[in-house]
C-alpha cells in the first residue's frame, strides 16, 4: 500500500486527518504529513481507502 499526495492541489483542510489519523497529520501551517510506515491493521487500510475518496480536492493516490 503506497500513497501519495499531489501538493499542488491539497490545501490542508483536514478532512483526511479525520477519518485516518493514524496515517495523516495537518499541522499548523497546513501542510499534510503522511506516516513513514502504513500500519498493517485492516480498519487503517478502509480509513485510508475512504480518506482517499473522500478529499474533496482528489490529492490523494493509493496504490495497493
Ligand atoms: S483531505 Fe485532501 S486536501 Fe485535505 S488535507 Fe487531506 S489530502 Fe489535503
Amino acid at each position: 500500500m503506497k500513497l501519495t499526495v499531489d501538493r499542488t492541489l491539497c490545501d490542508g483542510n483536514g478532512v483526511c486527518m479525520g477519518i485516518a489519523p493514524d496515517v495523516f497529520d495537518v499541522d499548523d501551517d497546513l501542510v499534510l504529513h503522511i506516516a513513514d510506515e502504513i500500519p498493517g491493521d485492516p480498519v487503517v487500510h478502509a480509513q485510508i481507502r475512504q480518506a482517499v475518496t473522500s478529499c474533496p480536492v482528489l490529492a490523494l493516490t493509493l496504490e495497493e
